[in-house]
């Protein structure tokens, strides 16, 4: 799949505390539909782009959106959306959408951030998120959009995993799929580091708890897909390995976000990831290929030694 990473704004109806972005983000100004169009035609004559992943801050609060959705579909690509759904509890904004896109070709994913609401309020500052957002990710499932419900792992929540593992396993279907992330820990996350920072040798045992539970499910009949992002094979037992999953790592092929630094303001194709095994322990690790390492900012904050290279496959 060859990605375009687009977004039109950082403006955001939420105010996260581990948002990845600046402070002053949303003061960047926008990047207007015609560039965002002149953007794609470029992305796809020279990098060959057949999906645009749609971010933001939050993207479905510019109006123009719909419009840019319906040039995307008009270019007959694939589209992925990473949105907090809480524009999709109005069935009606979703009918717009779907009106534009169909169902087929769109997936989204929105990230819930603890199964117990006040909880995911206090993370993203907003009053009655938790059932605005669930209400949304219901109204997206039951137009039969593809749809993937996503965990952060963070210092303030990361022992509820297991529980919020659960929580996933009765809330949603199964054709929901499930992701685990570690998450970049720049801009507010990196303010927050205290609240947000959590080490793999903390947060391993509760993640491998969650995968268990996910494997007992299975064997009861469940089928969901059940993904871990960002997370280094070597801080994980082998057992699990089947679960993690290095796309992250890839080139993304394009990527056009605004900018007020006239350098950034434009677009760039073929941008190396900020996650991956670039670390100095990872250069003659056995399992540099198929590993997908982690945040570059995730190894600069806890240092090298978290990483713990495998001479050869014959000693896994
Ligand atoms: S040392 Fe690097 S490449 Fe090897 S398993 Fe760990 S993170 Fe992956």
């Amino acid at each position: 799949m060859k990605t375009a990473y687009f977004s039109i704004s950082f403006d955001c109806n939420e105010k996260c505390v581990f948002c990845p972005c600046s402070e002053n983000a949303n003061n960047q100004p926008d990047v207007s539909l015609q560039q965002m169009k002149q953007s794609l035609d470029i992305a796809i004559d020279q990098k060959g782009v057949n999906h645009v992943l749609l971010s933001g801050g939050e993207p479905t609060l510019k109006k123009e959106f719909l419009q840019f959705l319906e040039y995307i579909v008009s270019k007959n690509l694939s589209i992925g959306i990473l949105s907090n759904a809480l524009k999709f509890a109005s069935k009606k904004y979703l009918q717009k959408v779907t009106d534009i896109t169909g169902t087929e070709n769109i997936e989204i994913t929105t990230a819930i951030h603890s199964h117990i609401p006040e909880k995911h309020e206090r993370l993203t500052q907003v009053k009655n998120s938790f059932r605005r957002s669930l209400e949304g990710l219901h109204n997206i499932i039951d137009a039969g959009i593809s749809t993937s419900v996503k965990y952060n792992m963070i210092n303030y929540t990361y022992k509820e995993l297991p529980e919020y593992t659960d929580w996933v396993y009765k809330t949603f279907p199964d054709d929901v799929t499930f992701l685990i992330c570690n998450i970049d820990i720049n801009g507010v996350a990196l303010k927050n580091k205290d609240l947000i920072a959590v080490t793999f040798e903390e947060s391993t045992p509760f993640l491998e708890t969650a995968l268990d539970k996910a494997v007992e499910y299975r064997r009861n009949g469940r089928k969901r897909n059940v993904k871990v992002f960002t997370t280094p094979l070597c801080t994980l037992d082998p057992y699990y390995w089947g679960f993690v999953n290095n796309r992250t790592k890839e080139e993304l092929a394009a990527l056009r976000v605004p900018s007020e630094n006239p350098v950034n303001n434009r677009l760039f194709l073929g941008i190396d990831s900020d996650t991956g095994t670039m670390f100095a322990p990872c250069q003659n690790c056995a399992l540099k290929d198929p590993c997908p390492g982690t945040w570059k900012m995730t190894g600069e904050l806890f240092g090298d030694q978290i990483f713990k290279p495998f001479e050869s496959i014959a000693t896994i």
